[in-house]
C-alpha cells in the first residue's frame, strides 16, 4: 500500500480515507474472525482512529459477543450493514477491514495470527511471520509504528 487509501461499504453510504500507512497488517485466523466474516480469516489494518477519516456516512457501532465472553465493537454501515472497521478495547486504535478498501490488492499481511484455528487448506507464505496465537508487538513492529503506538498509549494514560 502506498499513499492514501480509500474504501467504503457496499452501498456507498460510508466512505473512509486512511491518512497514512497502517501501523501493521494482521491476517487473523481466529474463530471469532471466521464467524464474523463467514470466511477463512480477516485482514485488519491497524491504524490510529484519528487517521481514519470518515468522508461520508456514520459507521454504526455494534457490540458483538466473542467466545471469551467479551464483546468486540464492530462499525457497520447503517444502511447496508457491511462492517468497515472494528476496535478491540482501545477506541484510539481501529482495525480497518482490508476487504473494504477500493484496492485491496495492495494489502499484504505483516503477520498471520491464531493459525491454530487456520483452515487446513489455507497455505501461508513462508516469508510472513505466523503465530499459533498472538505475538510480541515490540519484536515485530517497525520502529516507526512502535513510536506511533507509544503516542496512542500516552494519550490513554
Ligand atoms: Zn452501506
Ligand atoms: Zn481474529
Amino acid at each position: 500500500m502506498s499513499g492514501e487509501a480509500e474504501g467504503g461499504c457496499a452501498c456507498g453510504a460510508v466512505r473512509y480515507r486512511l491518512a497514512s500507512e497502517p501501523l501493521f497488517v494482521h491476517c487473523c485466523h481466529c474463530l471469532n474472525c471466521q464467524r464474523q466474516t463467514g470466511s477463512a480469516f480477516v485482514i485488519n489494518l491497524l491504524i490510529e482512529a484519528d487517521r481514519v477519516e470518515v468522508v461520508t456516512g456514520e459507521p454504526m457501532p455494534v457490540d458483538v459477543p466473542r467466545d471469551d465472553g467479551s464483546t468486540q465493537r464492530i462499525f457497520r454501515c447503517p444502511s447496508c450493514q457491511v462492517a468497515v472497521f472494528s476496535e478491540y478495547g482501545w477506541p484510539e486504535l481501529l482495525f480497518v477491514r482490508g476487504g473494504t478498501l477500493d484496492e485491496p490488492s495492495g494489502i499484504e499481511p505483516d503477520v498471520h495470527i491464531y493459525t491454530r484455528s487456520k483452515l487446513p487448506w489455507v497455505t501461508l507464505p513462508k516469508s510472513t511471520p505466523a503465530f499459533d496465537a498472538y505475538y510480541d508487538t515490540r519484536k515485530l513492529w517497525p520502529a516507526a509504528s512502535l513510536e506511533r503506538l507509544d503516542a496512542i498509549r500516552a494519550l490513554r494514560s
